[in-house]
């Protein structure tokens, strides 16, 4: 067994940790509310809230309470069978959106595989073998093979070749762009209404109606990829609510699970046309997943957490507004509590370090953006605390 010595902690993950990404040389141990604690005992003030996932915070009672309940009633029963918490959870997604039936995976790459293999089904079905995806440029959904085909990163072009086919990209809020990209072969468009990973991005009203006429005129599938946006985030419960229109198919993960991996395909009944054996996998609807989404859910739905979110959203980017000048802040941006904001340089990365040494934990989606997404229970104590960390760190980097 590894003690709780730091240095001990970080050789084991200079040993035996596969390398993917360069993290800093600190091992968190604990989480609570808005904080995380390391291995030292340092505190984190905690603006990622584990990549936008726990919408609640860090260990809330719900998620303990339904993980206690289910583990010593029924861990997994096989995707074979029906379980109660699935039935509970499914039921209640399909009351609080525009959609009618449900399909449970564990993270968002997965969820939008199968919005992919949906819209090829329909293609096949409906519409004389069309397979074609559009989707946009510099959009994200996810890292499988078929999910990184259909993102729009540009450096992840030749990654993996040969890529999974029939993706075409173009470019986001272009309404001609994505007009003329449609043809015969094309059974489904694709996209996020704020662009997270791409550097938090909202789609224009226009050019969302837009896309929806489109999808109606040409019979073609139009699937919103809610992974980030979804459960509260953007300031609604979906952010398809923004726009007053309804898209055919929805994936969610992320807040879903409270920071549970656990996902979702939210579809019509129009497009309830998978057949037997078309669609699986040994995890969908696990009991313990399911409730802990249901539990998450509930929360999130019982006490309009979205509100919350709406109104510490509008408080922090007033507040970044007015500090813009002095920390030499531009195109503060966002829906909600997904947050956006470019530096005067490509020193993003330096300055979520410096953040993180104060005690602040901030996300950086390119080299000149900062991205906030806290969890949906933040308080405005919590905003002013980050606002006054973020403030110097900036004053004291640009020497302001
Ligand atoms: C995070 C994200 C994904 C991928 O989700 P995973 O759980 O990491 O597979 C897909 N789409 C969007 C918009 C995301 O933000």
């Amino acid at each position: 067994m590894i003690g709780n010595n730091t240095a001990e902690l970080l050789s084991a993950a200079d040993n035996s940790v596969l390398f993917t990404s360069i993290k800093p040389d600190l091992v968190m141990e604990k989480g609570q509310g808005m904080y995380l604690w390391d291995t030292e005992g340092n505190q984190y003030l905690d603006f990622i809230g584990g990549w936008g996932t726990n919408c609640l915070g860090h260990c809330p009672e719900v998620i303990t309470r339904a993980l206690q309940a289910q583990t010593t009633t029924l861990v997994n029963c096989s995707p074979a069978f029906y379980n109660k918490p699935q039935l509970e959870f499914a039921q209640l997604l399909t009351q609080a959106s525009c959609f009618d039936r449900v399909f449970f995976t564990s993270t968002g790459a997965e969820a939008n595989e199968g919005a992919i293999k949906l819209a090829r089904k329909y293609g096949n079905k409906i519409l004389g073998g069309a397979y074609e995806i559009i989707t946009t440029q510099n959009g994200f959904h996810g890292r499988t093979l078929a999910t990184m085909s259909a993102t729009g990163k540009t450096h992840w072009k030749s990654l993996y070749a040969p890529k999974v086919s029939g993706f075409i990209h173009v470019p986001y809020n272009d309404l001609d762009a994505i007009t003329e990209a449609v043809n015969p072969n094309t059974c489904a468009i694709m996209l996020e209404l704020v662009q997270g990973e791409g550097g938090v991005h909202p789609a224009n009203p226009e050019y969302i109606t837009g896309l929806r006429k489109l999808c109606d005129e040409k019979g073609i599938m139009l699937i919103f990829d809610e992974v980030q946006t979804g459960f509260g985030r953007t300031g609604k419960l979906f952010a398809y609510e923004h726009y007053g229109i309804e898209p055919d198919v929805m994936t969610l993960a992320k807040g879903i699970g409270g920071g549970f991996p656990l996902s979702a395909l939210l579809v019509k009944e129009k497009y309830n046309i998978f057949e037997v054996g078309d669609q699986g996998g040994t995890y969908t609807g696990q009991p313990l997943a399911m409730a802990v989404g249901l539990a998450v859910a509930s929360e999130v739905i019982g006490k309009y957490l979205w509100e919350n979110a709406e109104k510490q959203g509008r408080y922090i980017m007033d507040k970044l507004s007015e500090l813009s000048e002095d920390l030499k802040l531009r195109n503060i941006r966002g829906l909600g509590l997904l947050i956006g904001m470019d530096l005067p340089d490509a020193s993003a990365i330096a300055i979520v370090s410096e953040c993180l040494k104060e005690g602040l934990i901030i996300n950086t989606p390119n080299p000149t953006t900062l991205r906030l997404m806290p969890p949906l229970i933040v308080k405005k104590e919590e905003c002013d605390k980050m606002l006054a960390i973020l403030a110097r760190v900036l004053k004291q980097y640009y020497s302001l």
